[in-house]
């Protein structure tokens, strides 16, 4: 049995952010919320969310550590919480609110990454892990804040969101060899996110709401599926081991966009040429060079991505250190 929650109200455009007290009326939500956001995104958006809603913000350091914020949530009976930021803040936001068991509104402050909608949390540990906390209740995205955030930000948002073709050319394969069950509207969901961005990839640039609403609808996906699978595939997990071996890994959607470019080559797609085409459109990386990661570690990812968790993909036992090398000097990873 599948549990399907999807955040109850989206508000998506320019100066979006001055709905938030109204939405919070709407829906019932009144008295004590929290405000998270961190130092920049303070600046940015936290300090007018708060003003709006009459409290203080609170300003927080990433941490794995949420003891502090969970305890003063229960002293100040707080009834609900705003994630004001990147995906730091907003995970901060969504976990605390989920383990204190009340709502959580998401307030990006740039569109990097599909957590702005999912209900997944990522935590740094040995392993990289996501966790399994609630969708928020509210999305609010400003694309007047969203646009002024770094380009690069951007282009990494349309890196994951395109990352969604091979995640689910790799959910179709676990369901075809391994009797994995498959759900038709998520993935063709997930898989219209990534073809938009990449059909519209001129135009991201000068309209940020195409990629906010690919990545909310990455996590509207999620959601639906109960499970990452439709957003998360073999280019998932390279982005995962480089973030664990490199000793400066680049943006998770920087990585998972030169993910997708191998892993559908690997599939014996000619997409790739396309995905490679509309990355570099969108002036994301291509490259390891691009990544700033040197070739050996985009060599051993490759081989070791495979056992970084229980999900099958078309990496099935994992790729040989030869395969690897071929996959990513044809298509031009590595020179
Ligand atoms: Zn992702």
């Amino acid at each position: 049995m599948k549990n399907i929650e999807l955040p109850r109200r989206v508000v998506v455009g320019d100066d979006a952010v001055k709905q938030v007290a109204e939405v919070c009326k709407d829906l019932g939500l009144k008295k004590n919320p929290l405000v998270i956001s961190d130092t920049q995104t303070h600046k940015v958006a936290g300090k007018k969310v708060a003003g709006l809603l009459g409290v203080e913000s609170m300003i927080i350091e990433p941490s794995n550590d949420f003891s502090g914020i969970l305890d003063y949530i229960k002293k100040k009976k707080i009834n609900f919480i705003l994630g004001v930021g990147g995906g730091k803040v907003i995970d901060t936001a969504k976990y605390t609110s989920f383990l204190s068991e009340i709502p959580f509104l998401s307030i990006p402050t740039s569109a990097a990454h599909d957590g702005i909608a999912s209900p997944l949390v990522s935590l740094k540990g040995e392993k990289p892990i996501s966790v399994k906390a609630r969708s928020p209740v509210v999305v609010v995205a400003d694309t007047r804040i969203i646009k002024k955030a770094p380009h690069r930000l951007l282009a990494s948002g349309c890196g994951d969101a395109i990352s969604n073709y091979t995640a689910v050319l790799d959910w179709e394969l676990a369901h075809k060899e391994k009797g994995e069950y498959y759900g038709d509207y998520a993935a063709a969901l997930s898989m219209m996110s990534a073809q938009i961005v990449m059909c519209c990839a001129e135009k991201v640039n000068s309209d940020v709401s195409i990629a906010v609403e690919a990545l909310i609808s990455s996590g509207v996906a999620i959601c639906i599926a109960d499970s990452s699978r439709p957003c998360s595939g073999s280019e998932h997990l390279f982005s995962h081991a480089l973030d664990i071996i490199c000793p400066n890994p680049a943006l998770h959607g920087e990585q998972c966009g030169v993910g997708t470019i191998m892993m559908a080559y690997l599939h014996g797609d000619d997409k790739w040429l396309k995905i490679r085409e509309s990355l570099k459109t969108l002036g994301a990386p291509t490259t390891a060079e691009e990544l700033g990661i040197e070739d050996k570690y985009i060599i051993k990812a490759l081989t070791i991505a495979h056992t970084l968790r229980d999900r099958y993909t078309i990496l099935g036992d994992g790729l040989s250190r030869k395969d690897a090398v071929e996959i990513a000097k044809s298509t031009g990873v590595i020179s």
